[in-house]
């Protein structure tokens, strides 16, 4: 969006686009100065970020007149990058992706895609068509470094990997925020440009905003309470809170009582994690624990989110899915100031199955460590030792589209052939 703003930026009226960084995608407003420098302003009537932009959006120009910017082919030759043409580049890459999967099988070519993709509608629209294309087990991408575990709570509670509920933030009354910044993020998982304002104006409301995590964040500056955590118990503390909820009574399903199954297995599930059991394994006072799950229950709307202090540790799957729990079994699943599932123009329910898969688990597993596939993809984490170590389907290729698996600075597609 941001490139077409400069194809057509050939005189001083503003420009307005959205910043495509992150999912918060902010509006903005770009002019074009006499010395080709550009002023990047929020754009004040976009009904969603309503001004709001970061620090990153200013700096969209950089990437911009980045001397490195990669805006052609280049090969790796013994004497540096050389460049090459567009017709030979995908000659050569096609040549050797169909003399790799004859020699050594489709395992043999991996793929990775970063985070960008998501924000371009090109490689959206093409990518999953071109991985499909070469059969290969070997997918991975920048959703398994921090996000999968959202995803298969959704898909095992709700059917479909992307039916991801979001907090209902200008409404709630009640946020309860578990490893996560979003002061900073802008409400990574739940694209909330302004979450600084917003959370301001919980608390005008008369609401509360509350923080679990182990470090005073920026987030923890806006919030009315922080609670720190010793790393890696949040599940301790969803499920002592959930104890507090069924042990007091608190539970109150309401409508989606037609529809939902297991609660009270849930409640036999968390009667061993008392408060005072696990207060100081979390660090975290049981009263303090008793309290919070009390207020929980009993606001007139509330809603807890966790992101990524609480799904990149051991239980970051179970973490998730209990925190679908809480919101559910307190009755502010689906409901207004609650967690509540979107209405987008694309509907990924009843799009075609290749466009927006459900979500599967574990119909596969990776070869080394034996990790199990989600919706077809294996966790990147597995990626280098899937390269590194020697067999039938070792990996022997790799193209890469907007993302940085090795950490190295890499702008358009990299191409590894052995
Ligand atoms: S939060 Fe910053 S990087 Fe993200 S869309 Fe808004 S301006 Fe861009």
């Amino acid at each position: 969006m941001f490139h077409h703003a400069m194809k057509t930026a050939d005189n001083n009226s503003p420009h307005y686009r959205t910043c495509n960084l992150t999912e918060a995608m902010c509006g903005i407003e770009i002019t074009v100065r006499a010395d080709k420098s550009l002023d990047i302003r929020g754009d004040k009537d976009d009904p969603f970020s309503r001004g709001y932009i970061c620090p990153k959006a200013v700096a969209l120009q950089d990437i911009h007149y980045d001397k490195d910017r990669l805006k052609h082919p280049v090969r790796r030759t013994q004497n540096g990058w050389q460049r090459i043409g567009w017709d030979e580049a995908f000659n050569e890459v096609a040549q050797n992706l169909k003399r790799i999967n004859r020699k050594y099988g489709r395992n043999s070519i991996a793929t990775y895609l970063g985070n960008p993709t998501v924000h371009n509608y090109g490689a959206l629209l093409f990518a999953p068509g071109f991985i499909r294309s070469l059969h290969t087990r070997n997918r991975f991408s920048a959703t398994s470094v921090d996000q999968l575990a959202h995803h298969l709570a959704a898909y095992l509670m709700f059917g479909h990997q992307l039916l991801l509920p979001v907090p209902d933030l200008d409404r709630t009354k009640l946020f309860l925020i578990l490893g996560a910044n979003p002061a900073v993020s802008n409400g990574s998982m739940m694209t909330a440009p302004g979450v600084g304002r917003r959370l301001q104006q919980i608390r005008q409301r008369g609401g509360k905003v509350i923080l679990i995590d182990p470090r005073f964040t920026e987030t923890a500056r806006l919030a009315d309470r922080h609670l720190f955590i010793k790393p890696g118990t949040d599940v301790l503390l969803l499920l002592a809170l959930l104890h507090v909820v069924f042990e007091e009574g608190l539970t109150d399903v309401g409508p989606l009582a037609a529809f939902t199954k297991g609660v009270e297995t849930i409640g036999n599930l968390v009667a061993e994690f008392p408060p005072e059991k696990v207060a100081s394994l979390t660090g975290v006072d049981s009263s303090q624990i008793r309290l919070l799950a009390r207020e929980f229950a009993s606001a007139e709307s509330a809603v807890c989110y966790g992101r990524i202090g609480v799904s990149t540790q051991e239980f970051g799957g179970v973490c998730q899915w209990l925190i679908n729990v809480l919101n559910i079994v307190t009755g502010n699943l689906d409901r207004p100031g609650g967690a509540m599932f979107t209405l987008p123009a694309f509907d990924p329910l009843s799009a075609p199955e290749s466009l927006a898969p459900r979500g599967s688990f574990a119909r596969w597993h990776s070869r080394v460590r034996n990790l199990p596939e989600f919706a077809g993809e294996l966790p990147v984490v597995t990626l280098a030792e899937e390269i590194l170590t020697e067999g039938p389907s070792q990996i022997k290729a790799l193209v890469t589209s907007a993302g940085t698996p090795c950490y190295r600075r890499r702008t358009a597609v990299d191409w590894i052939g052995r």
